[in-house]
Order: structure tokens, then C-alpha cells, then sequence
């Protein structure tokens, strides 16, 4: 993995993007802003699944004037997450107009192409610049390849043309996208903002453009990156595609936080990006959010689905526990659980991790050896194993993470002691 790229590091309230900071996961609602409770309970279960900074559109005078009524309800709730102003066209008005919109947004998000033709872009994205600048807050210029200035586009296209070996068309696009986020970084600069204040992104919706995009951009300025597929799809296929192309860049040290933009399924879970971004960077090595469970993909030695339900049943269950356990149990977050299908791989992978479950194909003896720090403890068998492993993994997260003022609490020694009906291995 190449090293870190070194940029300039921007505060967004109490998170910091870039510099020595660790890459941020970032999500966006898609509620309307002018519903304060529906948008304030987006963010909060964003937040809540880890989602270190989340935007909201402001698209209206009426979004604008909920901003302070959501900050309201999200203080209320305990979630202190930094909230982001999505801006376009209206961006300059809405700024203006409605100041305490200005005042509680910890960041805004300017689109360059979005911000009117001609002089009037040049006032209306002043204005905005103006704003942050007034009321100190940083600016993500995320260019986007669907809107992308016109007006720019036109010359670098006319300007290709003359020359003697004119360039190939999608090559001036990707050029001109990024000519979008630096001639405005170096347009919002002149107007006051400090470069630890600005945030670049440049999101197109194809894996080799936002590759080669980036890398370009990378090389060529130390402002903080925002890494993101645009449009990224639905499902698997928004998935792929974005562990694709943000996994090659972060490999090369480029990118200080990322939003995986997934189509939601109808009825989907909006915080199924948030699970996707931290198990991209986890699975990267670049940070632990919770602890990961390793489990076989099965074949025709296991032909019950048993091992499936166990394997996903934990990992739910891991995910749930994140909230409290991350302040009871520093650390756990790293733990590696493995919950394998047959002995073929199964003892071996289980020794591997903090905690493993062998369980038995069939043809196999019935019984389930269970690996603590790579060592054989017990062997579970009957009805109430997936139970009973759960109670161990438990168990173990206790006595290996607890903190020096849990340990202390009345009853933390009790509750070490889990009674396991189980054969001694
Ligand atoms: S561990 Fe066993 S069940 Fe799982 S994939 Fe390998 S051989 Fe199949």
C-alpha cells in the first residue's frame, strides 16, 4: 500500500478530513429538509451507523429555515454529527436569507456547475464563498461529471481543437473537471478562504474515469480529497463498483473521506451505505469500526444453511453491540470472529481469529469446536449452539476489552461468568 497522500487538513466541527486524520465515512439523506423530524431521524440512524459526517440537502427557503429546527432535534437525541448543506442554484439566496441556516451547517457543499452562467456564476458562487468565509466555515467544491460547467467545457473543447494533435473528447472532460474544482479552489481562495478550508471532489460515474480523474487531481493539488463513485448504482452492482474504484485509490494513498452512493432498494435501509463505505476501509486495513466475522461461503459439505444463519446472526448481533461497546471495550472493534461450515478449513481459519466455530458438515461427528486465541476450549453440540457460541464471543469481548473503569464497576467479575452447557474439548 503506498503511503498515505499528504494534504491539508480541514476541521468540520469536531472531525478533521485530511492531514494525519483518519479517512472519514460520510452518507447524505434522502428525506425532504423541509421535514425536520423525518430528515433529524435519517441523520440520527445515519449517525448512528457510523456515519461521521452526513449531508443534507438544502434546496428550498423552507429546507433552509428547518436546518436549525433538525440541529435542534439531533442535539436533543444526543447525535452531535456534523451536519453539510448541499447546495446548488439557490445556494447564494438560501445563505442570505436565512442566516441561522448559514450559522448551524458545519460545512457547505458547492457545485460549481450549478451556480448559474457567465458573471452571474462568478456572483452567485462569490456569495456562497462569502458566506463560509463570514461565518468560518469550510467548503466542499464537488464537481460532478453530470453537471459539469458548460461555459468551461466549451473552451477546453474549442481550445483542443486547435491543436495540432487534438486530444480525444473524454480525455478533455476528465481534464476539464478538474480544471472545475481547482480554477474554483484557487476563484473561492481569492475571496478569503483558506485552503484548510476547502475540500475538493471530482465524482464521475465510471470505475477507470473517477480512477484516472483522481489520480490527476491527487497529483496536483494538497487540498483534502472527497472520494466518491457518482450515481453508483443499485445493489451489488453500486457496490462493486465502488469498492472498485475508491479501493485502487485508497491502495495509493489518495482519498481523506468517502460516501459510497448506493441506490437504495425500495424500502432499503439508508445506512446500508455506511456499513458498505466502513467495510470498504476495513476490509482495506485502513481502519477497524466493528468486529469482523470471516465465514466459509459453504459447498456441498454443508448442506444445511445453519452455518449461514450463525455466521449472519453474529455478525447482526456484532453490529448492534457497536454503539455501547465502542466506549466499554476499546479496542473491540478489531476482534476477528470466525464462523466456519466443516472441519476441512474450519479448525484452521477459527485458530486464526479472536474467537472461531467450527461447525460440523454433514457426515460429521455432530459436536462444534470452538478456538480462543488459536487454542481448542470447547466443543458445543445439541440445539443450542449458535446460543451458546454467541454467549462466548460475549464472553470473550468482556474479559479481553473490558476498560480499567468497567473492570471496576460492581458486578464486572460476575459477569464474566457465563454458564455454557458445553463439553469440555
Ligand atoms: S470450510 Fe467446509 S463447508 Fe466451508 S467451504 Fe470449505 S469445505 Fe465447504
Amino acid at each position: 500500500m503506498s503511503p498515505r497522500r499528504i494534504s491539508r487538513p480541514v476541521r468540520v466541527a469536531d472531525k478533521t478530513i485530511g492531514g494525519d486524520a483518519p479517512i472519514l465515512v460520510q452518507s447524505m439523506t434522502n428525506t425532504d429538509t423541509e421535514d425536520a423530524a423525518s430528515t433529524a431521524s435519517q441523520v440520527a440512524a445515519l449517525a448512528r451507523a457510523g456515519s461521521e459526517i452526513v449531508r443534507i440537502t438544502v434546496n428550498t427557503l423552507e429546507a433552509a429555515r428547518q436546518v436549525p429546527e433538525i440541529r435542534r432535534r439531533l442535539d436533543a437525541m444526543g447525535v452531535r454529527v456534523p451536519l453539510v448543506g448541499d447546495f446548488h442554484f439557490n445556494g447564494h439566496k438560501l445563505l442570505t436569507q436565512v442566516p441561522e441556516c448559514a450559522i448551524v451547517l458545519d460545512k457547505y457543499r458547492i457545485n460549481p456547475g450549478n451556480v448559474g452562467h457567465g458573471t452571474k456564476r462568478d456572483d452567485q458562487f462569490s456569495t456562497m464563498i462569502e458566506k463560509a468565509v463570514e461565518h468560518g466555515k469550510p467548503v466542499r467544491i464537488g464537481v460532478n461529471w453530470g453537471s459539469l460547467d458548460p461555459e468551461l467545457l466549451a473552451r477546453m473543447m474549442d481550445e483542443n481543437a486547435r491543436l495540432p494533435a487534438p486530444r480525444e473528447a473524454d480525455e478533455v472532460m476528465r481534464e476539464a473537471l478538474i480544471a472545475s474544482a481547482l480554477e474554483s479552489a484557487a476563484f473561492a481562495r481569492e475571496l478569503g478562504l483558506p485552503a484548510e478550508r476547502i475540500v475538493l471532489s471530482c465524482k464521475v460515474s465510471a470505475v477507470q474515469d473517477l480512477i484516472r480523474v483522481y489520480r490527476a487531481l491527487a497529483a496536483r493539488c494538497d487540498y483534502a480529497l472527497h472520494l466518491g463513485l457518482t450515481e453508483a448504482g443499485m445493489g451489488s452492482k453500486g457496490i462493486v463498483a465502488s469498492t472498485a474504484a475508491m479501493g485502487v485509490l485508497l491502495q495509493e494513498g489518495i482519498g481523506d473521506t468517502i460516501r459510497v452512493s448506493l441506490t437504495p432498494e425500495p424500502g432499503g435501509d439508508r445506512t446500508r451505505e455506511v456499513i458498505v463505505a466502513q467495510e470498504i476501509l476495513q476490509t482495506m486495513g485502513l481502519r477497524s469500526f466493528t468486529p469482523m466475522v470471516s465465514a466459509c461461503p459453504g459447498c456441498g459439505r454443508t448442506t444445511s444453511t445453519f452455518f449461514q444463519e450463525l455466521a449472519d446472526k453474529i455478525q447482526g448481533y456484532l453490529r448492534a453491540q457497536m454503539p455501547v461497546w465502542r466506549a466499554q471495550y476499546p479496542g473491540v472493534e478489531e476482534m476477528h470472529v470466525a464462523v466456519m461450515g466443516c472441519v476441512v478449513n474450519g479448525p484452521g481459519e477459527s485458530k486464526l481469529a479472536n474467537i472461531g466455530i467450527s461447525l460440523p458438515g454433514p457426515g460429521e461427528k455432530p459436536v462444534a469446536p470452538v478456538f480462543v486465541g488459536g487454542e481448542k476450549t470447547v466443543t458445543l453440540k445439541g440445539a443450542r449452539i449458535a446460543e451458546e457460541f454467541q454467549a462466548l464471543v460475549e464472553e470473550y469481548v468482556r474479559s479481553h476489552y473490558a476498560s480499567d473503569a468497567v473492570r471496576r464497576e460492581p458486578g464486572a467479575a460476575r459477569a464474566k461468568t457465563i454458564p455454557i452447557q458445553a463439553s469440555p474439548s
